[in-house]
């Protein structure tokens, strides 16, 4: 238990569903240009009448269901009063009273998470500041966001620590990724969190983006109040801003409480009613999440947690592993998967859907290092480009001249004799000096051979 262990800490998760219209109007989602893709509705008009997205419900309910919430099956849009320059119409269209999920709970390590409420709003505008918030002189508005749809997950305050709220974070994003239900490539992580300590008040930091930036803000906050705590000082509620400039969370406004935004129910809109049938057509698509699948790993293939756990982070290469050990072995399969196909993926901050490797071209190169015509170094290689390239394995082996060098009995001798020096240090027991030689031989053969083999070589020549 760190330290840090006691706080409470809740988040807000904004995610932005996979929708080729707005949530209330025909405007597309996509726009090259900033302010091109609105209309009066988007702007809010006088006159303008929303209509509501369908699919964007229907996405939120998957979420909600994938949550383990109850379906509300009556709810309503209201009217959020605030004034300010992201917003034309001066209030947005949200969920309040009625939102559309309710009492869900994701189960995390060896916690329950519970989530309060998932609803369903529409964005305002963005709005971006050329320097920090506080040290720009102007800003500028771009209202092709205004009025994209955006599920808000509530979670209840069962975080403990700053380092937890992220990887649960990360967590919940993996379970939504199963889904299908959002852009991966174009999403950014927009977090509100709520932090508290025995003996303070709740403090809500809006807008982080980004993973790190979540573990970062919530971190400086929990140690500013711990100082305040310390010295003795009062709290109040307040909405704070995470400036990732400065790493430092500046105080925005006193926080108002919700009854302030004068919710009204939308007269525009309405009541939404979901039919019992509808649910249970939405169940049938959901696929097995990562905890259930974790566990049918562990179980099917006799792992550990650890690298199910890694298999399992991105449903598309759990499917890629189980389709790879049809043809080849386990043990090739596991490494190669977590160590290279991980770190290339990371490498290059893509998920494997995104990717261009194929199961064709991935299970040809795993062949290749199963029949030990390529090294793992090779294989490395040769992924690098596979993942962003529409060519087949075969030719990029050929490309890159990939063919195994086996004799490389001349090459040790070379530098064997060059290096007399680091072979007596390994005889003086300093095992880098083996390291520093087999990288040498390898150097020369341009990686195009295996080190386990280079390795004996060397011991068998030295030796004599
Ligand atoms: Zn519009």
């Amino acid at each position: 238990m760190s330290e840090l262990d006691n706080a409470k800490i809740g988040l807000e998760i904004h995610i932005q569903p996979l929708l080729v219209s707005k949530m209330f109007c025909h405007c597309s989602t996509e726009a090259d240009k900033p302010n091109t893709s609105t209309c009066e509705i988007c702007l809010g008009l006088p006159g303008s009448k929303p209509i509501i997205n369908k699919k964007a419900i229907e996405l939120t309910i998957k979420l909600g269901l994938a949550l383990n919430c109850e379906i509300q099956k009556e709810n309503y849009f209201s009217r959020k009063t605030y004034f300010y320059p992201d917003l034309s119409k001066n209030y947005q269209i949200t969920q309040y009273e009625f939102p559309l999920c309710l009492n869900g709970h994701v189960r995390f390590k060896d916690k329950v998470i519970r989530i309060r409420r998932i609803h369903l709003e529409e964005d305002p505008a963005s709005i971006q500041y050329p320097k920090s918030i506080s040290d720009s002189e102007y800003c500028l508005i771009d209202y092709n966001r205004s009025g994209v749809a955006l599920c808000e997950v509530v979670s209840e305050p069962d975080l403990t620590s700053a380092q937890e709220a992220r990887e649960f974070l990360e967590y919940l994003i993996s379970i939504i990724d199963y889904l299908d239900i959002y852009d991966s490539k174009k999403f950014t992580i927009r977090v509100d969190a709520n932090v508290s300590l025995p003996g303070t008040k709740r403090v809500e930091i809006k807008n982080i983006t980004g993973f790190k930036a979540v573990e970062k803000a919530i971190g400086f906050e929990i140690l500013r109040q711990k100082g305040k705590l310390r010295r003795n000082e009062e709290f109040k509620q307040e909405t704070m801003h995470y400036d990732s400039y400065s790493n430092k969370v500046i105080p925005l406004r006193d926080k108002e409480f919700e009854e302030d935004y004068g919710y009204i129910f939308d007269p525009d809109l309405p009541k939404i009613v979901v039919e019992e049938e509808l649910i249970k057509k939405i169940k049938k698509t959901i696929p097995e999440l990562p905890t259930e699948k974790i566990e049918r790993l562990i179980q099917k293939y006799k792992i550990n947690e650890n690298i199910a756990g890694v298999l399992a982070s991105e449903k598309e290469i759990c499917d890629l592993f189980e389709e790879s050990i049809k043809k080849i072995d386990k043990g090739i399969v596991i490494n190669f998967i977590i160590i290279t196909l991980k770190k290339v993926l990371n490498y290059n901050s893509l998920k494997l859907k995104e990717s261009r490797l194929t199961f064709e071209n991935f299970i040809e190169l795993l062949k290749l290092i199963e029949k030990k015509e390529l090294t793992i170094r090779m294989g490395d290689l040769l992924l690098r480009k596979l993942i962003l390239s529409n060519k087949k394995t075969s030719e990029l082996v050929k490309e890159l001249g990939f063919t195994k060098v086996d004799n490389f009995d001349k090459i040790i001798e070379i530098v064997l004799s060059k290096n007399k020096k680091s072979i007596e240090d390994y005889k003086n027991g300093n095992s880098k000096a083996l390291n520093f030689l087999i990288g040498q031989v390898l150097k020369e053969v341009k990686d195009k051979a295996d080190a386990k083999l280079i390795e004996k070589n060397i011991l068998e020549k030295i030796k004599k």
